[in-house]
């Protein structure tokens, strides 16, 4: 711990962790402490084990369900943690997480009249199925 700890106070730990929480290259945040480098900081941060804390980007792609396939419809069905939890996992539609009938299911209505348009779609459905 003494060797390993050169310069590197409580409240210096402190900021380094605040600055890269905010998003900062170690650079930045070395330049921010002073008196120390950019591979002193990456060092730091490697001890602390806050690279992996880190997310990668703002938004991950899909949720992050890497067991599903992309084109799978991901609508869960049952309750997650239960033995028969599972996803749709019908062909999804382009460029959306569900297959269509899941995409209609998760389309929340933005007002009455879309509200209303999308009753009587389903009415409207429900009837050519059943004839
Ligand atoms: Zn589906």
């Amino acid at each position: 711990m003494k060797q390993d700890n050169r310069g590197w106070t409580d409240e210096r730990v402190a900021r380094l962790k605040s600055l890269w929480a905010e998003g900062l290259s170690a650079s930045q945040i070395a330049r921010r402490l002073g008196n120390t480098t950019k591979n002193a900081v990456i060092g730091k941060i490697n001890r602390l084990g806050l690279i992996s804390s880190r997310p990668k980007t703002p938004t991950p792609r899909n949720g992050g369900m890497e067991n599903l396939k992309e084109s799978s419809c991901r609508w869960p069905i049952g309750h997650p943690g239960e033995s028969d939890f599972h996803y749709c996992e019908k062909k999804a539609e382009p460029s959306r997480p569900y297959c269509l009938e899941h995409c209609d299911m998760s389309y929340q209505p933005k007002n009455e009249k879309e509200k209303a348009d999308r009753v009587a779609r389903k009415l409207a459905g429900i009837a050519v199925a059943g004839s």
